[in-house]
């Protein structure tokens, strides 16, 4: 079951509750082993699914609970808390530290996507003013070195590593000891997934580790692989010690079960998970945010920290009006701009709470061209309008049948627009303003 469809079944097993007329023991009973089953098929270790389903009976003691308190609410709750415990070990990941170097050592199996991982990892830390650079190990795999330079090359990362040197803990330490040198803040250390055996490649980790000493090593692994996932994050565990983990490939038909029993296993947290083969398919990973985004109830910081991303200091006043909780429909027009720029566009949108989903619905380039239909329509708005809150459209509804004629559209669509525009702006207010999320977002690595 994919993520997607297991946020379905939860929250469809959530959404009965409202049709329950009282919420008695058989009720949550027939709730939980509807959310059970589906986090059962998600691959998730049954006895996680077992933990879940006490601690949120004797959370929800139906009986125990007044009648004074929302008993939907509170099951409500309890679910959603309950499933961010399952993915939230409570450990704190490692945070880099400005003016020294901070060596990243980078461990998974073969395939995993470490490679990829290590380049968009660097990638990550550089547009955030990290100095930041690439150390290839890899001395088993032919080819290795050139697929991180490669890599490195398009990001604009330097990179270290050898076509004749054979020892893997040599390059490590040479690439490590050149980059701290040249005072870099960041130094990624990718090693080899592969050997003959399993005890060689365990060994090879132990003697980097031990060679350049990092201040943080992070498990890469495959968000695809499903129940092998905890033997896998338990074994590099016990041989790297590893502080963290990157979960890859969640975008095709990761089972989130996997991984997130492997979380469990190894009470390490994952701090993000790919989404792609590009460059930027890396995605921060928080627990409540990434559960409320598979329940679908999208996830303001996610969007935020994407419209900073999309470099909005080209584009001042914007930011300053999300600040102030300003939202013109210009500022729609100007933010579908950018993000038509930005590509790619369907990721930037699904974090965008609220975006109906069938905005986002088909391929990438339907969905881009559903975008410029918009601004076509919107190309048809004067001044005036452009910069009012939407309110001149209701005051004259002709105004409505002139866009749509001199767009040739219709005036449902440009209907559609104006609905669309009093979500966005019903969001910018909630995020702006004095205690705004956007006033209160972390400087963070
Ligand atoms: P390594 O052997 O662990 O270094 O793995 P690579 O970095 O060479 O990646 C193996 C394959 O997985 C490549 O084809 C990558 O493009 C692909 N890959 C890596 N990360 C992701 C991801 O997050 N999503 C998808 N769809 N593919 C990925």
């Amino acid at each position: 079951m994919v993520l997607a469809d297991l946020g379905r079944k939860i929250n469809s097993a959530l959404a009965d509750l409202n049709k329950a007329p009282v919420i008695d023991e058989k009720v949550l009973d027939g709730m939980l082993k509807e959310i059970c089953g589906a986090l059962l098929a998600s691959d998730v270790n049954v006895q996680l699914v077992q933990r879940l389903r006490t601690n949120i009976k004797a959370a929800v003691n139906v009986q125990d609970v007044g009648a004074g308190i929302n008993k939907k609410r509170l099951v409500q709750k309890t679910v959603m808390d309950e499933l961010c415990n399952l993915v939230d070990p409570g450990a704190e990941p490692y945070k880099p530290v400005k003016g020294r170097a901070n060596i990243i050592m980078m461990v998974g199996l073969q395939g995993a996507g470490k490679t990829t991982t290590c380049t968009k990892l660097a990638y990550h830390y550089q547009r955030k003013g990290w100095k930041t650079a690439l150390v290839c190990s890899d001395t088993f795999r032919a080819g290795a070195f050139d697929q991180l330079k490669q890599n490195a090359t398009k990001a604009k990362i330097p990179y270290y590593g050898s076509y004749t040197e054979t020892d893997p803990v040599a390059i490590a330490m040479e690439g490590v000891d050149k980059f701290r040198a040249e005072k870099f803040d960041i130094i990624i250390v990718d090693t080899s997934g592969r050997h003959k055996q399993e005890s060689e490649l365990f060994e090879e980790m132990k003697q980097i580790a031990a060679g350049i000493e990092p201040d943080s090593s992070i498990f890469v692994m495959d968000g695809t692989i499903g129940q092998a996932a905890e033997g896998q994050a338990r074994a590099f565990k016990e041989a790297a010690d590893f502080g963290s983990i990157i979960i890859t490939k969640m975008d095709g038909h990761a089972k989130g079960g996997g991984a997130i029993s492997a979380v469990a296993a190894t009470q390490s947290p994952i701090i993000f998970i790919g989404t792609g083969e590009h460059l930027h398919d890396l995605d921060r990973f928080e627990a409540r945010p990434f559960v409320r985004k598979m329940l679908g109830m999208g996830d303001m910081s996610d969007f935020v920290e994407k419209v900073q991303d999309l470099q909005l200091d080209q584009n001042k006043n914007l930011m300053k009006n999300l600040e102030a909780g300003q939202y013109s429909l210009r500022d729609m027009y100007e933010q579908f701009q950018q993000i038509s720029k930005m590509g790619p566009l369907s990721k930037l949108m699904g974090s965008i709470p609220g975006m109906p989903a069938d905005m986002l619905a088909g391929s990438e380039e339907e969905g881009s061209k559903r975008m410029k239909r918009m601004m076509c329509i919107m190309d048809s708005m004067n001044d005036a309008e452009l910069d009012s809150d939407s309110s001149l459209f209701y005051s004259q509804p002709t105004r409505v049948i002139r866009v749509a004629r001199g767009s040739g559209t219709s005036v449902h669509e440009v209907e559609e627009i104006l609905s669309q525009y009093k979500r966005f702006q019903g969001m910018v207010k909630t995020m702006g303003g004095k205690d705004g999320l956007l006033k209160n977002m972390p400087s963070d690595p």
